[in-house]
């Protein structure tokens, strides 16, 4: 049997892997070859739990538990990364949490740990890995945002804002790392089925979408995998790539 695998060699570290979409991203990278470092802040059951799983289906995971809004733990996770694997070839920015609420009411903390990780996290693991990609002269950073930064959402000003943050950090890194040969693109979901979204499934929000359904968690992991492959991919950089069912059309 033929299997392609065409991250083989390559090490990818997935933020927030421990569930949800970026627990599919992980095992898809896992299942094109790549070495995949789960990322986790709380979930640690769950997180070791994705890695046997990818060892049983005959890939290569490990887990390490860093809260990527914190500077020094997430310079320390890349440091422990680059020890043990020599390389980091892919880094998915998916960590993310929402604190709902109207803007009037909004507590200023509510506002501030949605910026500090859904925003200052994705700069801080960006950062972290940019001196290995640039001297290797290759490597992908893709940002996972969301179709709310595109459109807004009442209940979710500090949300939409970082993830509107998000893409332009995204179209700015981007041309920064592009004479080097990294790309930096984002993905941006619309209403897909996990933990984050369990509450929110309705009619309203089924009839706002073309295509009549949430989307899965294996449909954003598809759309990353496409974006780390070599060379489907390796001529996009700077691009905010919806998975949204239709959602947003512009
Ligand atoms: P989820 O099911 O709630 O999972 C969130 C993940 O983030 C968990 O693995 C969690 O790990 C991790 N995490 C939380 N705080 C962290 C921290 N401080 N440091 C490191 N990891 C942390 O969310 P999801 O729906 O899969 O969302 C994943 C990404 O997609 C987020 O960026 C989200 O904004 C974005 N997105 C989701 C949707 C959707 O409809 N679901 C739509 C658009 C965009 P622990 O449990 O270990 O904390």
């Amino acid at each position: 049997m033929f299997h392609h695998q065409p991250l083989s060699g390559q090490t990818a570290l997935i933020t927030g892997a421990s569930r949800g979409i970026g627990a599919a991203i992980a095992a898809e990278l896992a299942a094109a070859g790549a070495t995949v470092v789960v990322n986790y802040a709380h979930s640690e059951t769950a997180a070791a739990a994705l890695v046997t799983s990818i060892a049983a289906a005959g890939g290569k995971a490990w887990s390490l538990k860093a809260n990527v809004a914190n500077e020094e733990e997430v310079e320390a996770m890349v440091k422990q990364i680059l020890e043990r694997e020599n390389r980091i070839d892919i880094l998915i920015n998916n960590a993310g949490i929402t604190k709902d609420g109207l803007l009037m009411r909004m507590k200023t903390a509510d506002w501030q740990s949605v910026i500090d990780l859904n925003l200052t996290g994705v700069f801080l693991c960006s950062r972290a890995v940019s001196r290995a990609m640039l001297k290797a002269r290759s490597g992908r950073i893709i940002n996972i945002t969301s179709v709310v930064a595109l459109m807004g959402n009442p209940g979710q000003a500090n949300y939409s804002a970082a993830k509107a943050g998000v893409i332009g950090l995204t179209r700015s890194t981007a041309a920064e790392f592009a004479s080097r040969g990294v790309t930096v693109n984002a993905v941006a979901p619309g209403f897909i089925a996990t933990d984050m979204t369990k509450e929110l499934e309705s009619e309203a929000i089924l009839r706002s979408i073309p295509l009549g359904r949430m989307g899965s968690t294996k449909e954003v992991a598809g759309v990353v995998r496409f974006l780390a492959a070599d060379p489907a991919a390796s001529y996009i950089t700077g691009q905010v790539l919806q998975v949204d069912g239709g959602m947003v059309m512009r």
